[in-house]
């Protein structure tokens, strides 16, 4: 690999537009790329970080000043039997090239976030999570093993039996151990193309909560969009989700809907307006007064119970329906915060915040919420409760009081014993970490980072702000 870094400097952002840093950008093609840029790093003095697709909410594969490792390049799917469901990629494959890959034979990825357009490293160091994390776990739980590179150049393979501790630490470990080189996971059956959807309407918090902890039972998948714009007793209010895969004969066309070009999603919207210009129509209207009308348009359309059949694509990838939605807020971006709240405290907490939001005029204009469950890996985001994640406009007027009001959330969140997810946040802080994830956590992390990373080569800018 020849390298010149004065070609290769350039800002890079986040997800949201909300953050900027300038680094040197090098291309990684194959694993001997990723060694020579840490013999280059350590000679100059410089932190490495991995970036994927790089479009994490926050600052994960941000590195000011250093270099950033472009992971697409080292893209192929290595194998796939399609008899055992076990798929071995590059970290730098796309979920969306994995899927598609696997689909037609019947089998289906066990965990997807909310776009395909993710790498599998990507996934990995963050440990996504789906709308079925309540019963699949996060994608950790379904990797047979995997092998990274260390900044010693060391290369380790990991699984749940095979180094362990660094199989649980590297998974959830954002990149911040070693750089995922290959990844082995094991995909789940399934017996269509179609998923079947139950939709129906909730009038407040007390029952989104309480129909996405009694239904998730009944169903594969659960997620809830809230209203973050209603008020009084109708806080809380919204639409919930629940989807099921389809048993074995209920299709009685599995080989047409299993096709590629079943779950392709429309590129035109009302097969006339490109998507990817839907975000300028978008943006007049993101804005308090225009969202409240939309969210108030979204509840009423929702208040008729029904069900219906989606493809798998359709249904878990509705973000990416509309390309560069995230352009719709403008200049200032947008900021995502997410909180994991215990199933016991999330009402109260989630009600101080919405109204907290309200109170000082900064509304979420988009809430997701899900159902899950703890798990075991270091840096986990798992909890037996819920999540809200909640989407608001920034603007030069508006950046210094947002960031005032979701510190003053984060408080509300760990005196109600939540968590934080790392792909996400922006505000979280060293010591909201270490209060959510614990001293001996912390603790056990930085030893192994001393011992696969001795020089301290690996740091992104959410590394110095909550591990600094
Ligand atoms: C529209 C949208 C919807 C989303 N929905 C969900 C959701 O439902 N659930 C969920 O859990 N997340 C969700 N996310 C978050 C997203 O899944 C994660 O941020 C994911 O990590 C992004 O993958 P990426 O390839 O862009 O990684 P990047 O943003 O490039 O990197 C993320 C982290 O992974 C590290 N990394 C990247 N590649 C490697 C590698 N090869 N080796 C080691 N470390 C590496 C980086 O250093 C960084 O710490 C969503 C994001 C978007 C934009």
């Amino acid at each position: 690999m020849q390298l010149n870094l004065n070609t290769c400097f350039t800002t890079l952002e986040n997800f949201g537009h909300s953050l900027k840093s300038s680094s040197y950008r090098i291309p990684i093609k194959k694993k001997e790329d990723i060694y020579e840029a840490f013999q280059l790093a350590k000679k100059l003095g410089l932190k490495v970080t991995a970036r994927g697709t790089g479009i994490s909410y926050n600052d994960a594969s941000l590195n000011g000043g250093g270099i950033v490792l472009d992971m697409r390049g080292m893209n192929q799917i290595v194998e796939w039997d399609s008899t055992t469901g076990v798929v071995r990629c590059e970290s730098g494959v796309t979920l969306e090239q994995m899927w598609q890959r696997v689909e037609p034979d019947g089998w289906w990825s066990p965990v997807v976030p909310g776009t395909m357009k993710t790498t599998l490293g990507g996934c990995l160091a963050a440990n996504i999570h789906g709308k079925n994390n309540f019963q699949a776990g996060p994608i950790g739980e379904h990797v047979v093993e995997f092998t990274a590179m260390l900044p010693t150049g060391a290369l380790v393979t990991c699984s749940p039996k095979k180094n362990a501790d660094l199989f649980y630490a590297m998974i959830s470990g954002l990149g911040m151990l070693g750089v995922f080189t290959s990844i082995t996971l094991k995909m789940k059956r399934i017996h269509s193309g179609l998923i079947t959807v139950d939709a129906w309407h909730v009038l407040n918090l007390h029952k989104h909560l309480s129909d996405l902890r009694d239904h998730a039972a009944d169903h594969d998948y659960i997620v809830g969009w809230l209203d973050a714009m209603a008020r009084g007793k109708s806080l809380g209010r919204g639409q919930i989700h629940g989807a099921r895969q389809l048993k074995e004969g209920e299709d009685s066309n599995p080989q047409k809907t299993l096709q590629l070009s079943y779950q392709h999603l429309p590129d035109r919207f009302f097969g006339i307006l490109p998507k990817s210009i839907l975000h300028y129509f978008m943006h007049p209207v993101i804005n308090n007064l225009g969202m409240r009308f939309v969210n108030m348009g979204r509840y009423v359309s929702a208040l008729r119970a029904h069900t219906f059949r989606q493809s798998h694509a359709e249904f878990h990838f509705l973000l990416d329906y509309a390309p560069n939605w995230e352009r719709s807020f403008g200049r200032g971006g947008l900021i995502q915060y997410q909180s994991f709240v215990p199933k016991e405290t999330a009402e109260d907490a989630w009600r101080e915040m919405l109204e907290l939001s309200h109170r000082n005029g900064l509304p979420s204009f988009l809430g997701v919420t899900k159902r899950h469950r703890p798990d075991k890996f270091l840096l986990t985001h798992g909890v037996d409760g819920f999540s809200l994640a909640m989407d608001f406009k920034v603007t030069d007027k508006n950046r210094a009081s947002l960031s005032a009001m979701l510190q003053e959330f984060d408080q509300i969140v760990l005196n109600a014993g939540g968590r934080f997810y790392f792909a996400k946040n922006s505000e979280t802080t060293a010591e909201s970490a270490r209060k959510f994830l614990g001293d001996d956590a912390i603790s056990k992390f930085k030893k192994l980072k001393r011992r696969c990373d001795p020089n301290g080569l690996l740091e992104s800018d959410l590394y110095r702000r909550v591990f600094g």
